[in-house]
C-alpha cells in the first residue's frame, strides 16, 4: 500500500461516547477480566477499575505494534501528521471528560496550571510534533562528496511514564514517536493508569489498530518492556533509581534510551531582584501541580539583602492559593497523589522542623482530613545540608536558604548529583545569564522556573538523565540517524 491509496480515518464527531466521564470509564474498564480499583487521592473514593494486564498482554501488544508499524511508516510525514492532527481534535472533543478523570485519579484540580491545562497541553504538543518539519539535511555537497543525514523509523517504541503529569508526559513520548513513523506500547504508572488508558482510547478513534496500545500493570510490565527484543527504544520519565534499572535491563538488546529522571532544582535570587514582582513566579515555579513536578523549584537560595522581603512576599502568595478537592472549581492546589509521597514530604518537613528551621506557613497536616493533603509549606532559615534541601521532596514544601556570596551559592546549587533545571532571578538579565551559564543543569530559566515550550528542547544533566524531548531535537531522538554518502 502506498501513501496515495491509504484511506484517512473518519473525522471525529464533536460528541462521542468518549466525550463524557462515564463513557470514558466504561470504554477502558470493560476490556479485561482482571481489574483493580483506583482510588481518588483527595477522598479515598473509587474512581474506576483499571485492567490488570499480564506479560502475555505485553507480548501481544508488541506483536500488534510490530504489525501496524510498517504501514504507518509508509504513509510518509505529511499523512502521518494529518492523522495526528485528527487525534489532537479527538482529544479536544473529549477534553472536559479527560480533565475530570485526570483530576479524580491524579488529584490535581481542574483549574490553575492543572488538569484542564494538562489536557490542553497534550493536544498542543501533539499538534506541534505533527507540524514540525524535519527534512533530510545535506552535510557536504562540494562536487566530490555528497553526504546527507536523514532519520529512519526505529520500529516499536516503549513509553514508560510517571503519575504526576500522566497524560502530558504520555503525549511527550507518543507524539514524536508517531511522527517519526514508529508504533508505541505505553506502560503507565500503576498509580494513574486510567488517565492514560482514556487518552489512548480517545486517540485510537483515529489511529490505525494496534499502532498505539496501553499495557497497564506494575513494575514487571515496565521491566519486561525495557528488556524486550521487539522494542527498539524506551522513552522513560520517572525516578533516577528506575532509570538506572532500565539502563541495566535494556543493555542486552542495546536499546536507545531517552531518560527524563528526578531533579532537585535550585533557584537563585540575586540581591537586585524585586521581591514583590517575583513572588508569584517563584510560588508557581515551586508549587505547580502541588510540587509534584520534575522541573519544579525545589530549593530556593535568596540573598541576605532581600531575604526577609522575599519570604514575606512568598508567604502572602502561598496563603492566597486554595488547596482542596480537585473538582471544586475554586481550588488550585490538590493532595499528594499517593500515601508514599505524602510520607516522603512529611518526613522531610519533620527533619527541617527538628533542625530548628523556621516554618513560615504550613508544616502541620491535619490528621483528621480525608485524602493525602499536605498544606502549602515554606521553611526559612534552613541549613543547606538538611534532608529537605538535599533530597527531592516532590511535594508542597519549599526550603528557603539564605546566602551572601555568589560563588558559594553557585557551588551549593551545583552540589547535588542531579541537574534537571535551575533558575536565576534578577532585574539585570545580562548578570542573570552569566550566573545561569555556571549552573550544571539541562535548562536554566531567568525570572521563571519550569516554563516549557513544545519547540524548546528539554532534558537533564548529570543523573537527571540524557536525551532531549520537544522540537526538532525531540523528533530526531525518535529516529535512527542514517548517513548516505557518496
Ligand atoms: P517511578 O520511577 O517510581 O515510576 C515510573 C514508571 O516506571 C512507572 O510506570 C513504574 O511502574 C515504572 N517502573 C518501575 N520499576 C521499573 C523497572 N524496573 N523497569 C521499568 N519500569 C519500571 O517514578 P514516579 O514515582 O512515578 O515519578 C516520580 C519521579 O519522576 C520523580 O523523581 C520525578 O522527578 C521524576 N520525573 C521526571 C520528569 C522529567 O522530565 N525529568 C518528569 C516527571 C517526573
Amino acid at each position: 500500500m502506498n501513501s496515495n491509496d491509504t484511506p484517512i480515518e473518519a473525522v471525529i464527531p464533536s460528541e462521542t461516547s468518549l466525550s463524557t466521564f462515564d463513557g470514558l470509564l466504561s470504554a477502558i474498564t470493560t476490556s479485561n477480566a482482571a481489574t483493580r480499583e483506583i482510588l481518588d487521592p483527595a477522598t479515598g473514593g473509587v474512581v474506576g477499575l483499571a485492567p490488570v494486564h499480564s506479560l502475555d498482554d505485553l507480548e501481544k501488544a508488541i506483536a500488534d505494534a510490530a504489525l501496524a508499524q510498517p504501514t504507518w511508516a509508509a504513509l510518509g510525514h505529511a499523512q502521518r501528521s494529518e492523522t495526528m492532527m485528527r487525534a489532537a481534535d479527538a482529544i479536544d472533543a473529549a477534553a472536559e471528560a479527560l480533565a475530570e478523570l485526570l483530576s479524580r485519579e491524579q488529584g490535581k484540580p481542574l483549574n490553575g496550571p492543572n488538569a484542564r491545562f494538562e489536557i490542553g497541553g497534550a493536544s498542543a504538543w501533539l499538534r506541534t510534533a505533527a507540524a514540525t518539519p524535519l527534512d533530510t539535511e545535506v552535510l557536504i555537497n562540494d562536487g566530490e562528496t555528497h553526504a546527507e543525514i536523514a532519520y529512519r523509523p526505529i520500529g516499536v517504541v516503549g513509553a514508560i511514564g510517571p503519575w504526576n503529569w500522566p497524560i502530558m508526559i504520555a503525549i511527550w513520548q507518543i507524539a514524536p514517536a508517531l511522527r517519526m513513523g514508529n508504533a508505541v506500547v505505553v506502560k503507565p504508572s500503576e498509580y494513574t493508569p486510567l488517565s492514560v488508558l482514556a487518552l489512548v482510547e480517545v486517540m485510537n478513534q483515529v489511529l490505525p489498530t494496534g499502532l498505539v496500545s496501553v499495557v497497564s500493570g506494575g513494575r514487571e510490565i515496565g521491566a519486561g518492556l525495557a528488556a524486550h527484543p521487539g522494542i527498539g527504544k524506551v522513552m522513560f520519565t520517572g525516578s533516577t533509581a528506575t532509570g538506572k534499572a532500565i539502563i541495566r535491563s535494556s543493555a542486552d538488546t542495546v536499546k536507545r534510551l531517552t531518560l527524563e529522571l528526578g531533579g532537585n532544582d535550585a533557584g537563585i535570587v540575586l540581591p537586585d531582584a524585586d521581591p514583590t514582582a517575583i513572588a508569584e513566579g517563584l510560588f508557581w515555579g515551586a508549587f505547580i501541580n502541588t510540587g509534584q513536578t520534575c522541573a519544579a523549584l525545589k530549593r530556593l537560595y535568596v540573598h541576605d539583602d532581600i531575604y526577609d522581603a522575599v519570604c514575606d512576599a512568598l508567604t502572602a502568595v502561598a496563603a492566597a492559593a486554595p488547596m482542596g478537592v480537585g473538582l471544586d472549581e475554586n481550588n488550585v492546589l490538590g493532595p499528594l497523589q499517593n500515601k508514599a509521597q505524602f510520607d516522603v514530604v512529611s518526613r522531610l518537613v519533620q527533619s527541617a522542623k527538628d533542625s530548628g528551621a523556621r516554618v513560615l506557613i504550613g508544616g502541620n497536616p491535619d490528621p483528621e482530613q480525608a485524602g493525602y493533603f499536605y498544606p502549602t509549606t515554606l521553611i526559612a532559615d534552613i541549613d543547606d545540608d538538611n534532608p529537605l534541601v538535599q533530597e527531592e521532596q516532590f511535594g508542597p514544601a519549599l526550603p528557603i536558604i539564605r546566602y551572601s556570596n555568589l560563588d558559594d551559592v553557585i557551588a551549593l546549587a551545583n552540589g547535588v548529583d542531579v541537574g534537571l533545571g535551575g533558575s536565576v532571578w534578577s532585574s539585570d538579565a545580562t548578570e542573570a545569564r552569566k550566573v545561569a551559564a555556571r549552573l550544571e543543569t539541562g535548562t536554566v530559566w531567568i525570572n521563571s522556573h519550569g516554563t516549557i515550550h513544545p519547540m524548546i528542547p528539554f532534558g537533564g544533566a548529570k543523573q537527571s538523565g540524557y536525551g532531549l524531548e520537544f522540537g526538532v531535537e525531540g523528533l530526531k531522538a525518535l529516529g535512527v540517524p542514517q548517513v548516505i554518502s557518496g
